[in-house]
């Protein structure tokens, strides 16, 4: 047995056409990992670790991917 975890965008897009949600895609950070604590453990670890590389932001209500932050600063102002 083995543990899939995924980081999912708490603020998914609901189908929008541009800067589509990651998380519509099922294109985010993902792995799957071994059947212990310590495994499912250090993978969280991982997993957050690579969505802050890959532009992910932790908010106080949950992780948002980067084509939200994009669609966000684009519906807050410049365009
Ligand atoms: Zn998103």
């Amino acid at each position: 047995m083995s543990f899939w975890m995924e980081l999912r965008c708490d603020r998914r897009g609901a189908g929008r056409t541009s800067n589509r949600c990651l998380s519509d895609d099922n294109y985010g950070p993902m792995e799957m990992y071994g059947n212990t604590k310590s495994a499912v453990s250090a993978g969280v670890a991982e997993l957050l670790e690579s969505a802050a590389w890959a532009g992910w932001q932790k908010r106080k209500d949950g992780w948002v991917c980067p084509a939200c932050i994009c669609h966000e600063e684009q519906s807050n102002g410049s365009l």
